[in-house]
C-alpha cells in the first residue's frame, strides 16, 4: 500500500479527533439538506394522472427524463404532498397538448442547476472516506504495533533531551570513569582547542560493565556537564520486524545529532544490534543491515562538529571487531561494580534525599554489601526508608538499613511458616555448625547474626558472615575454608541427629562450585595443575562457562572436586565433635532467641574459653 511517513505517528487522542471531524462534516450535510417543509411523494399510476388531469387537479407539472412529479391544486404549503408517477415509456403524445389544453403550467429541470450542491456532495463523501479510511489505518498499526504500516522512518522514538539534569555529582565512586570522561566533556565545551592542534577528535566511546553500575548515569552526566543536548535510543529499538527499519532509525539518529551538534548520541544495550555478525546459525538480516549502517555513519560523519557517540553494553565480548576498531569505539571505559569506597559514596549520594538519621554507620552498611551495584545499593536505600515509615520513624536509622541490606540478601522474614519443634531444632543446629565451623576457623569472615526465622526466599535460617574489610583476593587456604563453613550446617546435623535432611542443598550448591572453580579456573588442584579448564564467556554477567578439555581430564576433574569437597566435610565434622558441648548450648540458645548477633555470639564463645581474635567477633 501506498504510505506517506508518518502515519504511525498518529496517537489515539488524534483518532479522536478524526472522528470529531467526522461528526462536523456530517452536522454540515444535514444542515445542507432543510428537513422543514420537506415534501413527501405520493406514487400514483399513469392512469390516475391522466384522471387528475381530467378532474381539473394539477396546478404545475415537473417533466425529468423518467420521472413526472405532480403539483396538485390542494397544495398544503406546510406539509406540501406531490404526486409522482413514471414516464411513459410509450411517447404520449398526447399529454402536452392535454395539459396545454387544461392551463397546466409545466416544465423541465436544467441538469447542470444542481452542480454545486453534487460538488458538494461529492467532497464531503470523499472527506469521510479519507477520515474513515485514517481511523481504520490506525486501528491497523496499533494492532500490528511495530507492523506493516509503519514502512519507512519514524523519527518519534528519537526524542533529545535539552538538558539530563545529571552531572558528575551525582555519580559516586567510578573515578577513573570520570577521569576518561572528562576528556570528552572538555572537547564538547571546546573542540576548538583540539582542532587547531589538529588532534582527532575521538568519535565514540565504550561504557562497559556489569548491570546497574551507572553506565547510563554515567552518559547522562557526561551530557550534563558539557551542557549539550542527549540524544539516546537503547539498541533493542533499533531492531524492529521489518527489514531497514533499523537502518533509517540509525540514519535519522544521525542526522538529528548532527543538526544539533554539540551532542551527545547514547546508544544503550548496543549488543543488541552489535552482535558479531559471522554467527554460526545464519545471521539476521535486520540487524546487520542496522550495524552496517551504524558502522557507515560513525564513519561518515566529521567529529570535528562536536558529536560525541556513548554506548553502553555489559556484553562486550559479543561486540562486531568492526565496531572496536579505532575511529568507532575505540575508547572502552570500563564501569565495573564499585569497591568499598565506592559503596559508600554511593550510599550518601542516595541518602541525599532520604532523612536520615544523625549517625548512620555507612562503612558497617558498605562492608556488609560487598558486591552490590549501584542499582542496588540505591535499592537498599529506599527499602530502609519505606521500612522506616512502616515503623512509624520520622527518618531512617542503621537498624532499618541493615535490615534493608539483609532483607535484600536473604529476603523477607517470612511469618506465615511455622516449623515443627523437631524441625526448629534441626535448623538451630544446621545454622549453629555454620557458626562455629567459621568461628574456629582461621581463614573466615567474621559472624554477624544467626536466625533461624523463615525468609521469603525459602531459607529457613541463615548465619551472616560479615567482611572486616574488603578483599579483592582469595587464598587458597580461604576457599578451603569457606568450603567447609558450607559443609558445616550438614556435618553438625549428621553429628547430632544420626540423620541428613534436605535443607544443605544449596550449602552443597556453593560449597562444590568454590571447589569446581579452585580446580578449573584458579589452578588451585596439585593434581590438575596450572591449568585453565572452565573459561567464562561473559566477564559482566558471569554466566555461560565454557569447558575445553578431554573426557579423561573431565573425570579427572570431577574426582578432585569430589575429594576436596569431602575433605572439608570431615574436617567440618571433626571441629564439632571436639566442640560439642559448645555446639548444644549455642543451639540451644538459638532455639529459645530464635536470632543471635554477632557480638551474643562472641560473648557466648567467650564464657566457653573460646577468646575470638579482635578481627573475627562481629559487630
Ligand atoms: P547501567 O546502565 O549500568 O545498568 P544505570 O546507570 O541505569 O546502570 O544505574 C541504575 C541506577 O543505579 C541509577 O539510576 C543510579 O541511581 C544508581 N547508580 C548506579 N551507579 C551509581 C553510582 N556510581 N552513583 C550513584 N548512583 C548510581
Ligand atoms: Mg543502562
Ligand atoms: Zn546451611
Amino acid at each position: 500500500m501506498e504510505k506517506k511517513d508518518n502515519k504511525k505517528g498518529v496517537k489515539l487522542p488524534v483518532a479522536i479527533y478524526y472522528v470529531a471531524i467526522l461528526l462536523v462534516i456530517f452536522l454540515i450535510w444535514l444542515w445542507l439538506v432543510p428537513s422543514a417543509g420537506k415534501p413527501t411523494y405520493k406514487e400514483i399510476t399513469y392512469k390516475e394522472f391522466l384522471t387528475m388531469i381530467e378532474n381539473g387537479e394539477v396546478e404545475k407539472v415537473e417533466l425529468s427524463s423518467t420521472v413526472i412529479t405532480i403539483q396538485p391544486k390542494d397544495l398544503d404549503k406546510s406539509k406540501p404532498v406531490y404526486y409522482r408517477t413514471g414516464m411513459l415509456m410509450l411517447e404520449d403524445t398526447n399529454l402536452l397538448q392535454l395539459m396545454n389544453e387544461k392551463g397546466i403550467d409545466y416544465w423541465s429541470p436544467i441538469q447542470t442547476s444542481n452542480f454545486w450542491l453534487s460538488l458538494l456532495q461529492l467532497f464531503v463523501m470523499l472527506a469521510i472516506g479519507v477520515v474513515g479510511m485514517f481511523i481504520i489505518m490506525r486501528i491497523f498499526s496499533r494492532r500490528m504495533d511495530a507492523g506493516v504500516m509503519s514502512f519507512g522512518k519514524n523519527t518519534s522514538k528519537i526524542v533529545g533531551e535539552k538538558s539530563t539534569g545529571k552531572t558528575f555529582e551525582d555519580v559516586a565512586g567510578q573515578d577513573e570513569a570520570k577521569q576518561q570522561l572528562r576528556e570528552i566533556v572538555d572537547f564538547l565545551e571546546n573542540p576548538g582547542k583540539y582542532t587547531d592542534i589538529g588532534a582527532k577528535l575521538p568519535k565514540g566511546a565504550l561504557l562497559v560493565g556489569p548491570p546497574g553500575t551507572g553506565k547510563t548515569l554515567l552518559a547522562k552526566a557526561v551530557a550534563g556537564e558539557a551542557k549539550v543536548p542527549f540524544f539516546s535510543l537503547s539498541g533493542s529499538e533499533f531492531v524492529e520486524m521489518f527489514v531497514g527499519v533499523g537502518a533509517s532509525r540509525v540514519r535519522d539518529l544521525f542526522k538529528q545529532a548532527v543538526e544539533h551538534a554539540p551532542c551527545i548520541v547514547f546508544i544503550d544495550e548496543i549488543d543488541a544490534i552489535g552482535k558479531t555478525r559471522d554467527t554460526v546459525f545464519g545471521g539476521n538480516d535486520e540487524r546487520e543491515q542496522t550495524l552496517n549502517q551504524l558502522l557507515a555513519e560513525m564513519d561518515g560523519f566529521d567529529s570535528s562538529k562536536g558529536v560525541v557517540i556513548l554506548a553502553a553494553t555489559n556484553r562486550p565480548e559479543v561486540l562486531d571487531k568492526a565496531l572496536l576498531r579505532p575511529g568507532r569505539f575505540d575508547r572502552r571505559i570500563i564501569v565495573d561494580l564499585p569497591d568499598l569506597e565506592g559503596r559508600k559514596a554511593i550510599l550518601k549520594v542516595h541518602a541525599k534525599g532520604v532523612k536520615m538519621d544523625g549517625d548512620i554507620d555507612y562503612d558497617a552498611v558498605a562492608l556488609a554489601t560487598a558486591g552490590a551495584s549501584g542499582a542496588d545499593l540505591e535499592n537498599i536505600i529506599n527499602e530502609a526508608a519505606i521500612r522506616s515509615v512502616r515503623a512509624g520513624r520520622t527518618d531512617v536509622s542503621q537498624k532499618e538499613l541493615l535490615d534493608a541490606v539483609e532483607a535484600v540478601i536473604a529476603g523477607e522474614e517470612k511469618k506465615s511458616t511455622v516449623l515443627t519443634e523437631q524441625e526448629k531444632k534441626t535448623v538451630s543446629y544446621h545454622e549453629t555448625g555454620h557458626a562455629l565451623v567459621s568461628a574456629l576457623l582461621t581463614h573466615t569472615e567474621p559472624v554477624s547474626k544467626i536466625t533461624i526465622i523463615p525468609r521469603t526466599s525459602g531459607a529457613l535460617g541463615y548465619t551472616m558472615q560479615t567482611p572486616k574489610e574488603e578483599k579483592h583476593l582469595m587464598s587458597k587456604k580461604e576457599a578451603l575454608d569457606e568450603i567447609t563453613v558450607f559443609a558445616g550446617g550438614r556435618a553438625s546435623e549428621e553429628l547430632v541427629f544420626g540423620e541428613i535432611t534436605t535443607g544443605a542443598s544449596n550449602d552443597i550448591e556453593k560449597a562444590t562450585q568454590i571447589a569446581r572453580e579452585m580446580v578449573t579456573r584458579f589452578g588451585m588442584s596439585d593434581k590438575i595443575g596450572f591449568v585453565c579448564i572452565d573459561s567464562r564467556q561473559s566477564v559482566y554477567l558471569g554466566d555461560g562457562v565454557t569447558s575445553d578439555c578431554s573426557d579423561e581430564t573431565a573425570r579427572e576433574v570431577d574426582s578432585e572436586i569430589r575429594a576436596i569437597v569431602s575433605e572439608c566435610y570431615g574436617k567440618a565434622k571433626r571441629i564439632l565433635e571436639e566442640n560439642r558441648d559448645i555446639l548444644d548450648s549455642l543451639a540451644a540458645i538459638l532455639i529459645e532467641k530464635e536470632n543471635i548477633s554477632g557480638k551474643e555470639f562472641a560473648e557466648i564463645l567467650k564464657t566457653k574459653g573460646i577468646d575470638l581474635e579482635p578481627g573475627k567477633t562481629g559487630a
